[in-house]
């Protein structure tokens, strides 16, 4: 086999089997196939797709590119979350604690941010001394002895996806269903997990922006699940604004902190993260129904129940768990800038990616690979879509470690909202269940 004909093939349209897949994802694993060769394969993906079979193999034949975790000394059914990508995104800090409150052992490994969207772990590292690095062992040990662990991918933990990701950022094609797929899919199976609840995102702040591309990806990675028996469900949810107010990575766990001990009530971040915990818990065989998962999730925040499992979470990573008690441990910027509404009426629209993008340039995110972030920058967006706003009202504020950057994340944020004279109505939190 030549590498060029597999390029060719895809190209032309044809469908890959098994043993092509294995010959070209291994190679390129072992550097036997280079990048530029991969570049032109994941374009021919990106433009002729994959059979759902052919999706299904290539996401088997990333898993086998690395370990698989075992988490059988863990008793119970381990419930795994994951969601395709947002901006303010912060479900896990939210549902995580509380899942693992309500009895389901909850041992994740997160990313970290890519292109326009935060990630877990960045967040997490925001927190005084909390470490994302645990081995495997340490893992397992927290799990048994807590029941619940967020860590960082271990660099065994499917290496095809890692070299692949990092192609797919910087050759335009990381919006391709196979692709987010077997991505998503492949790490979440290495990972231990025996059921998956996905958080498919749509509209313009998600890679799917279109919602039928974004159901068809949901589709397609519930019924891989089912394939590799694990219960998978995927939840079709709005992506068209931010999802919590605070975006950037301190701002983010003060906000999922805030939940947990009772504020911003009925939120869509609070009730996004209750959505997709009870599904969790359907799942893991503690409840029947989402309406009775969501009522259980909701008592363990009023009874602090959530709080504390988080405390014990940042306590067992080396983190100082004081956080949950004093906000203001947590790394604060130096500006904090009102961004003010040009003119009066109602929010329209958003576009999403920008406000991202304005996190990104005041620090919040990588520019380059390996750029430090800023934990302690970000944006407060205080409108949502449908809102009243008056001319002058502060529609934001800007955290900011640097002037310039300020104004040049303030001039982006700005462009990026719409307001009308009509009152829109607002979009729906999550628009379909697939896989119920
Ligand atoms: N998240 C992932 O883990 N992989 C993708 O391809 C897209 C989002
Ligand atoms: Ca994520």
């Amino acid at each position: 086999m030549l590498p060029a004909q597999i390029i060719l093939k895809k190209r032309n349209g044809k469908t890959l089997n098994e043993e092509e897949l294995e010959f070209f994802i291994d190679g390129f694993v072992k550097g036997e196939i280079h990048d530029y060769q991969m570049a032109a394969f994941l374009m021919a993906v990106y433009f002729r797709g994959m059979t759902d079979e052919e999706t299904a193999v290539l996401t088997r034949v990333m898993l086998n590119s690395g370990d698989i975790v075992d988490l059988s000394a863990i008793p119970g059914v381990k419930v795994d979350k994951h969601s395709t990508g947002g901006v303010g995104d912060t479900t896990t800090l939210v549902l995580a604690p509380l899942v693992a409150a309500a009895g389901i052992p909850v041992a994740k490994m997160s990313g970290r941010g890519l292109g326009h969207t935060g990630g877990t772990l960045d967040k997490m590292e925001s927190i005084p001394g909390l470490t994302v690095d645990l081995s495997i062992k340490q893992f397992i040990s927290q799990v048994q002895s807590i029941g619940l662990a967020i860590i960082g991918q271990t660099a065994d933990l499917v290496p095809a996806d890692k070299k692949i990701y990092a192609l797919r950022d910087v050759t335009g094609t990381i919006d391709s269903i196979p692709l987010i797929a077997g991505s998503i899919m492949s790490k979440k199976i290495a990972s231990g997990a025996d059921a998956i609840v996905l958080d498919v995102k749509t509209g313009n702040g998600a890679f799917m922006a279109k919602k039928e591309d974004a159901v068809s990806l949901a589709k397609i990675m519930v019924d891989i699940g089912k394939l590799m028996n694990r219960k998978t469900v995927a939840l079709i949810t709005d992506m068209s604004q931010p999802l919590g107010s605070h975006i950037g990575n301190a701002l983010e766990v003060k906000e999922a902190i805030e939940i947990l001990k009772g504020m911003h009530k009925n939120s869509p971040l609070y009730r996004l993260s209750l959505t997709l915990g009870s599904y969790m818990l359907i799942l893991g065989g503690v409840t029947k129904t989402p309406e009775e998962g969501y009522k259980i999730l909701a008592d363990l925040i009023k009874s602090g129940d959530g709080i504390e499992k988080l405390r014990q979470m940042i306590k067992a990573q080396r983190g100082n768990p004081n956080v949950t008690e004093d906000l203001s441990l947590l790394p604060k910027a130096v500006h904090v800038i009102d961004v003010p509404a040009p003119k009066g009426g109602f929010v329209k629209s958003f576009v999403t990616t920008e406000i991202g993008h304005a996190a990104l340039i005041l620090g919040a995110g990588r520019i380059k690979k390996d750029t430090p972030i800023d934990p302690a920058v970000g944006l407060i967006v205080n409108k949502r879509i449908g809102d009243k706003i008056e001319t002058g009202e502060p529609l934001a504020q800007i955290y900011a470690n640097d002037l310039s950057r300020a104004d040049k994340a303030k001039e982006i944020f700005i462009k990026s909202v719409k307001i009308s004279e009509e009152k829109p109505d607002p979009p729906k939190l999550v628009y379909e269940v697939v896989g119920e």
